[in-house]
């Protein structure tokens, strides 16, 4: 890399981006950024007030008549321009994401490839938005089915994937000709900010992308939500806050996309090649450090293949480092913040106070940063808190089956539907699984399922909606329909 920490954190806006401008916050407040893996400040940002709000929410619906009109190919060059500077920027955008969340760089990168896609993958979208005509079933008129933008869309990110669930949202807005005000979690606030400096380069126009960081979500969302201007409402986050926010937007009506928690099952059949069980089993758990909605949290193993699997796995985690994902070899930065290091360790606590086995790890490392270590417990008791709630952390759970049936049932055992993970060599099974298995989205041999080109989703209290695929863009689009008479006037 050919520029330091303090180079680029210095570039940096620190401001409010609303109307095309970098504004300060008329609260008078601010907000510190923290490097989880040092517990010291990176960088001090505005803290939005309710009124700055309201100003996005006014930025945003002046030019959402003009951005709805503008051709579709002009959006999607938009969008294959950002995808291009990103590319070139890409070392700037890992290792800003590695400061202010803590992912190792290498893994930085990797998002910055797959966040990276959506901005192409949409900006090819913008030009296929089609409809329909046809005679209707009596013949006496002409059905047009057309799509039309949303409106001025609030979209509101979480911290674990810094900039690629920020441009899940933006760029099929963008694409699909919706305004937007993007809120970015506070904790990793640098990279949304960063991303909406190289969309103005890319030539959005000023007032289609409006970015408001504060430390008051609650009470600066509200009313942008209550705003009879707003339209659309996407969320991506815990399932608590999205239930918070399904609540407001009925007030408004608004369409709404939710993207919550998740509670993965990685099942594991006594007919599945092991090896690539526990290669899939290591990326389901571990990329992200086990932040991911999409982390397998409960591992559902054959009881004929659970205790090698285990030492399997047990073997693979003793090789992990732990360390500042800046250095090299690192596999396990630190966690998002000591309030998550106290959470993963109170249900590790729990788990083997009632009698799970614990084979390695178990512990938050002591010295600075939120670190914990990587962790893995079988024989978990049924009814422990571990196999109920999100771990989002480096902790493998393993409990163990007999029979498909009981497979089934104990992975469907829980409120949550985002995704599931099977391995099996026994085709027919996977197709029963397929069906069988409540979640939106499923790796059947594989351990990590994200494309831009794909429908990313949960059922359940996984959420409402689809973000990627074709169906990504039809989040931000109402369906128009328009009866014209037969032309030919009855004939
Ligand atoms: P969170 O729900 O605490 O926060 C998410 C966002 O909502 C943040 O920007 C936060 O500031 C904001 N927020 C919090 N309270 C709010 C309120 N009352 N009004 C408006 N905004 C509010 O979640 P988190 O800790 O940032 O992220 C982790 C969660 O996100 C996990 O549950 C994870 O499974 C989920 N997640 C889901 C997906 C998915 O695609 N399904 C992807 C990533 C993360």
């Amino acid at each position: 890399m050919t520029f330091s920490e303090a180079d680029l954190l210095a570039r940096v806006p620190d401001k409010l981006f609303i109307g095309g401008a970098w504004v300060p916050s008329t609260s008078g407040r601010s907000i510190d950024v923290y490097d989880p893996s040092t517990g010291l400040v990176i960088k001090t940002i505005a803290d939005a007030s309710v009124e700055d709000g309201i100003r996005a929410v006014d930025a945003a619906a002046e030019v959402q008549a003009s951005w709805g009109s503008t051709a579709p190919r002009v959006r999607g060059e938009i969008l294959r321009g950002a995808f291009d500077l990103l590319q070139e920027r890409a070392d700037e955008f890992a290792l800003l994401m590695t400061l202010e969340m803590g992912k190792p760089l290498a893994e930085a990168r990797g998002e910055v490839t797959y966040g990276g896609e959506f901005l192409r993958w949409f900006g090819e979208e913008a030009v296929r938005i089609s409809g329909r005509y046809g005679v209707n079933p009596e013949g006496s008129g002409r059905m047009i089915v057309t799509h039309l933008p949303v409106g001025p869309s609030f979209l509101i990110t979480p911290w674990n994937f810094p900039l690629a669930m920020a441009t899940r949202k933006i760029a099929p807005a963008i694409a699909a000709g919706c305004t937007a005000i993007v809120k970015p979690a506070e904790l990793t606030p640098l990279t949304t900010l960063y991303f909406a400096r190289l969309l103005e380069e890319a030539g959005l126009p000023a007032g289609v992308l409006n970015v408001i960081t504060t430390s008051t979500s609650g009470e600066v969302s509200a009313p942008i939500i209550a705003d009879k201007r707003l339209r659309k409402l996407s969320f991506t986050g815990s399932t608590p806050v999205g239930r918070t926010l399904l609540k407001q937007a009925s007030e408004n009506v608004l369409r709404t996309s939710m993207e919550l928690g998740g509670n993965a099952p990685f099942v594991v059949f006594d007919d599945a090649d092991l090896d690539k069980a526990v290669d899939g089993a290591m990326l389901a758990k571990f990329r992200n450090i086990g932040q991911a909605c999409t982390a397998a949290n409960r591992f559902i193993v054959h009881e004929s293949v659970a205790d090698e699997f285990a030492a399997r796995i047990t073997a693979r985690v003793n090789e992990l480092t732990i360390g500042r994902g800046t250095d090299d070899g690192v596999a396990i930065g630190p966690l998002i913040n000591d309030g998550a290091v106290d959470k993963a360790d109170a249900l590790v606590q729990d788990a083997i106070a009632r009698g799970a086995t614990l084979l390695t790890g178990g512990s938050r490392v002591d010295g600075g940063g939120s670190f914990y270590q990587p962790t893995v417990l079988s024989g978990i008791v049924p009814g422990s808190d571990i196999l109920r709630e999100e771990i989002f952390g480096p902790v493998v759970t393993i409990v163990s089956f007999t029979d498909e049936a009981e497979a089934v049932a104990l992975a469907n055992d829980t409120e949550y539907g985002l995704v599931s993970y099977v391995f099996t060599r026994d085709l027919a099974r996977g197709q029963r699984l397929i069906e069988s298995l409540a979640t939106g989205m499923m790796g059947l041999n594989v351990g990590v399922v994200s494309n831009a080109a794909a429908p990313f989703g949960g059922v359940k209290q996984s959420g409402i909606g689809r973000e990627g695929g074709s169906e990504g863009i039809h989040e931000y689009l109402e369906t128009k329909y328009v009866l014209t008479p037969d032309p030919f006037g009855g004939r």
